[in-house]
């Protein structure tokens, strides 16, 4: 192993999310996966004998022989990458954090947690300053803390309505989302369900949206987080789209703009915080974005935004879009990790 490298542990290794980690982590400049975990049913087994890989791409091959650790203290890893199911993300994040463990991860167990940065780095960076509180809260050994990275569909609303948002300010969204069947894990929705079919609900998911953007967009201020005034009403559908989350936004912005000011400051944003990926990308055909097109941008990286127009009830309405798996997933919690890092927190 390459002494530079960070070790990385991947608990739930066989699932949706923990599957896309390992895909995206092959090969990754800064981590190397030492340890993947899962549940006791897969914990002793080797990794190529256990899972149902569901990436186009093969398994890495440093993978494909390991063996299945349970989620417990005692990975050989600095930081594990949590795609656990919700039912038990809470209490395995929180002990392994005690232990020692920079915890990044995709469940909502800990993402409303006063203490707990929710982190899109593109946005509010300036929260990780609350991992300083987490001694306290989790009785963290030195450094132990746990960061999350918001639901898939906030991590797409927020994207696209930060710049507006920092530009003009916002006083009313009101969101519908078209959710990909990808989102619900392996095997996710009976297709008997989904085939031809929209289904009008998703559970909890309108709840997630509504409040883990106002905590997103709010402001750190003397070691907590004081949430955006933003009214948010979110409708949620399951829809028979593999991956990628669709969303039609209408908002009222606290300062009238022209469409012209609002393209720009997305432009400019788009410029300021763009990596070796644009982070929002504006479409100019009406038609765009679809997520069989372009949920794959900037290597499911790029939210997609287009079809900017007035709104009779609010002031704008467009259509926004990112890849569930990897924007609002796997690539979210990988790029906190690096910020992290960069910025020399772990
Ligand atoms: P999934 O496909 O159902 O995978 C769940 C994983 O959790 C599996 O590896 C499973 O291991 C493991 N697990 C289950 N019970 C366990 C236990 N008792 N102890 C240890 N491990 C256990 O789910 P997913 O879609 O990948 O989602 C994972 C998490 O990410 C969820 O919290 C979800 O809400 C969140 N998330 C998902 C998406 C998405 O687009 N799919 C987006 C954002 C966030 P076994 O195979 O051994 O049972």
């Amino acid at each position: 192993m390459s002494k530079q490298k960070i070790k990385v542990g991947v608990l739930g290794c066989t699932g949706a999310v923990g599957q896309k980690l390992i895909s995206l982590l092959e090969d990754h400049p800064l981590f190397e996966i030492t340890a993947i975990a899962a549940s006791e049913n897969s914990a002793g087994k080797i990794y190529k004998d256990v899972v149902n890989w569901l990436e186009a791409k093969d398994i890495p091959a440093s993978v494909a022989g390991m063996t299945i650790q349970k989620c417990l203290p005692g990975l050989d890893c600095k930081i594990v990458f949590s795609g656990l199911d919700s039912k038990v993300a809470g209490e395995i994040e929180q002990n392994m954090a005690l232990h020692g463990y920079v915890v990044i991860s995709n469940s909502k167990n800990h993402r409303m947690v006063d203490e707990v940065p929710l982190v899109i780095p593109e946005v509010n960076a300036e929260h990780l300053q609350l991992i300083q509180k987490q001694s306290g809260q989790f009785k963290c050994k030195e450094g132990g803390m746990i960061i999350t990275n918001p639901n898939c569909s906030t991590v797409v609303l927020c994207v696209s309505l930060f710049p507006i948002y920092k530009c003009f300010g916002l006083s009313k969204v009101v969101v519908t989302t078209m959710q990909a069947i990808s989102g619900a894990g392996y095997p996710g929705v009976p297709s008997l369900d989904i085939l031809g079919n929209v289904i009008p609900y998703i559970s909890e998911e309108e709840g997630k949206i509504e409040t883990e953007t106002l905590k997103i967009l709010g402001k750190y201020d003397s070691g907590a987080i004081k949430f955006a005034s933003i009214k948010i009403s979110a409708m949620c559908n399951r829809v028979a789209v593999k991956d990628g989350h669709t969303m039609s936004i209408s908002f009222e912005t606290e300062r009238k703009a022209s469409k012209e000011e609002i393209l720009k400051c997305i432009e400019e944003y788009n410029r300021e915080v763009k990596v070796d990926f644009d982070v929002l990308r504006y479409f100019d055909n009406p038609a765009r974005p679809q997520p069989l097109l372009d949920a794959a941008k900037g290597k499911g990286m790029t939210v997609s935004v287009g079809n900017l127009r007035e709104c009779s009830v609010l002031d704008w309405k467009m259509t926004a879009l990112g890849h569930n798996t990897i924007r609002g997933a796997a690539g979210a919690a990988i790029i906190n990790a690096e910020y992290l890092l960069r910025k020399g927190l772990v």
